[in-house]
């Protein structure tokens, strides 16, 4: 049995058929054969899982790849659906806090600083708004899995090649990360004793 398929599905195959294309499979139907027999490694979760259980890729300008498959989306549709229904969840709680959804004019990058192509981006385990990004930094974190054991990987092959450097650098990254966590608590700590001594007047 096949799933149903969208008219939309099946003219990505006619389309590409009529334009002599050399695709693999006529129809969603034969695909799904394939599909169904074929795995990947899902970029979210990092199990391996059938074809079938990922969705196809239909953002870009081409639907199918260099050797006339479908385009897959890297993530299964369970991830994209945890991701999609996070991000609902982040959205509704900035509503609320008064945090527009759209990046305000001239924002920089939380990353790098710079103002291109600004979006939303909020934090893939508490479902909260973290900051705005620029796209190419939002898609760099995207391919790290958004958090810091995706990052690690990339920090021990740098240091495979520069052991000395990279280690520095993480001491002193850990300071400056100390010294910033010091100073954030030492201000909310400032702001709650001015807010009890005007309590206190009050009362
Ligand atoms: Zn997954
Ligand atoms: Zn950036």
């Amino acid at each position: 049995m096949y799933p149903k398929f969208t008219e939309n599905e099946r003219d990505h195959y006619k389309k590409a058929l009529a334009g002599g294309r050399k695709i693999k499979h006529e129809t969603p139907e034969q695909e799904y054969v394939y599909r169904s027999k074929t795995f990947k490694e899902c970029s979210k979760c990092a199990e391996n899982k059938k074809l079938t259980e990922f969705d196809f890729n239909c953002s870009g300008r081409d639907q199918f790849n260099k050797d006339g498959y479908r385009h897959h989306r890297p993530e299964c549709k369970k991830c994209k659906k945890k991701a999609s229904s996070g991000k609902q969840q982040a959205k509704k709680i900035a509503k609320e806090m008064g945090i527009s959804y759209k990046a305000p004019h001239g924002i920089k990058c939380g990353i790098c600083d710079k103002k291109k192509k600004m979006v939303f981006d909020h934090c893939h385990e508490k479902n909260i708004f973290r900051g705005y990004l620029c796209d190419c930094c939002n898609r760099s974190l995207g391919c790290f899995r958004d958090n810091i054991d995706g990052i690690e990987p990339v920090i021990n092959y740098l240091h495979k090649c520069c052991p000395m450097e990279v280690e520095n650098k993480l001491q002193e990254i850990l300071l400056n990360l100390k010294k910033k966590n010091k100073i954030k608590k030492a201000s909310k700590e400032l702001n709650e004793e001015s807010k009890n001594k005007r309590g206190k007047r009050t009362s």
